[in-house]
């Protein structure tokens, strides 16, 4: 049990607390600060984790099981990174383009489009798995992740899937569907969907997907109908990119001839489980109207510095934090969110908490989980352990401050995913980290030379 009391103390257990499951590896994380940052609690407690649930908080711990000590440490629920692209994690460190982008079109021309045309299986596989990793290191559960590879199509999702399940971690998966490359590849893009979509629904991978399309600028009106009608046929959402800068709304009125709102709409993507990236330029009232439908909407604070599209001013509920590729760090951009929005003195810098809590829900939502992504009984056991031991005070009442200017990925200590440590001791559980950064590097350079084809 937390409190939400202003002060840290011991949690007494209550009636009902515990859950009764049956007997699987268990694990006592024992005397940790519990966390949650929306709403805002914290309380010290033993937390007991069976199979993949949390069965107990607080009270007494049955005897005999192995414990692990986070004492000093703070135990969170873990971080859903709810919009990124594992297929470009291998970018650190790439050479610039040959001349400075002037906009959004110019860095996705000559920088993301030659990237996602250079990766072939092995790369798009080795990006996956160092992605994965690296979001395991900065405490993340769950990836929703959106991909490209226009020349390795066929079994895309598959090998990040096998990078996922070789981390330990959880994902989302779709194709970017996307006219920008030809009818032929568009078909691709849905196939690929269709076949992954099919494979969720038969049972045969433990990850989840949506139907993925790239931006509405690149969707041609029946790439519109062909992906409503995917989703609508899997009762799934759609994963794509809206209004990131104003090119989604000038293409829509000059070459579409129909306002974007009207576009939108034909594509249907105000609906439950929907991830609607970006929306920097999207009217408020649209916004909602999606939200109101149960879709989530993901901002990405640093992605938008890094690429100039401004900042988007929506509040809500169902408004998540993603990182859009990079490190897949969303500490990293909960921070970049807080001083954004203090800096835009639009009032949005203490919502902090609430956008990673999105995330979470969004999760906990598509995986079907029956309690919702906090530290109680009966919720799925996705946790991290940060060691930060802060040296001011710390309570329900300032802990926003200590995510938003305190918290980093480098305290990240473990992350466990469904009872499953996939980090401990800072170090990944399930594959050998050295050979990892040398494959890393090996294809990064290799990405590198290729990418020199395309720009
Ligand atoms: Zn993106």
């Amino acid at each position: 049990m937390l409190t939400s009391d202003s002060t840290l103390r011991s949690a007494a257990p209550a009636p009902g607390d515990a859950v009764d499951l049956p007997v699987e590896a268990s694990v006592v994380l024992a005397g940790g600060t519990l966390v949650e940052v929306h709403p805002p609690r914290m309380g010290v407690a033993d937390v007991l984790v069976r199979g993949e649930t949390i069965v107990q908080v607080g009270g007494q711990m049955p005897e005999g099981l192995p414990r692990v000590d986070v004492g000093g440490c703070i135990l969170t629920p873990a971080f859903t990174v709810a919009h990124t692209h594992l297929y470009m994690s291998l970018t650190c460190g790439m050479p610039p383009p040959p001349s400075t982008p002037r906009t959004l079109t110019d860095v996705l021309q000559w920088v993301w489009w030659a990237l996602d045309k250079a990766l072939d299986d092995d790369l798009v596989h080795t990006s996956a798995l160092v992605g994965a990793a690296m979001a395991a290191k900065a405490g993340a559960a769950c990836i929703v992740d959106l991909h490209s590879s226009p020349r390795a199509i066929d079994g895309s999702l598959d090998r990040i899937e096998s990078a996922l399940d070789e981390i330990g971690l959880r994902g989302v998966l779709s194709y970017e569907t996307s006219d920008r490359d030809g009818r032929g590849r568009r078909d691709g893009g849905l196939s690929e969907n269709r076949r992954f979509l099919e494979k969720v629904r038969a049972g045969k991978t433990r990850h989840r997907a949506m139907v993925g399309a790239h931006a509405m600028m690149t969707l041609n009106d029946d790439t519109l109908d062909a992906v409503r009608e995917l989703a609508d046929a899997h009762s799934v959402g759609i994963h794509m990119h809206v209004a990131e800068d104003l090119t989604d709304h000038l293409d829509a009125e000059r070459i579409r001839k129909a306002p974007l709102a009207q576009r939108l709409e034909r594509v249907g993507i105000a609906r439950k489980g929907s991830v609607v990236a970006h929306v920097v330029q999207l009217e408020t009232e649209l916004a909602e109207a999606m939200m109101q439908a149960g879709a989530y909407l993901v901002t990405n604070p640093r992605s938008n510095m890094s690429h100039g599209v401004g900042l988007c001013g929506i509040s809500g509920n169902r408004l998540a934090l993603g990182t859009d590729g990079g490190d897949h760090d969303v500490l990293a951009d909960a921070r970049a969110y807080h001083l954004r929005h203090a800096e835009a003195r639009d009032g949005l810098a203490r919502e902090t908490g609430a956008r990673l809590a999105a995330g979470q829900e969004l999760a906990a939502q598509l995986f079907g989980d029956p309690t919702p992504p906090r530290i109680v009984a009966g919720a799925r056991a996705d946790l991290a352990v940060l060691d930060y031991a802060p040296m001011t005070p710390m309570t329900p009442s300032n802990v926003i401050d200590h995510l938003a200017r305190g918290w980093t990925s480098g305290h990240v200590r473990d992350t466990m995913v469904g009872g499953r440590f996939v980090l401990r001791d800072r170090k990944l559980a399930n594959i050998d980290e050295r050979e990892l950064v040398l494959r890393g590097r090996a294809a990064a350079g290799r990405l590198w030379e290729r990418m020199q084809g395309y720009t």
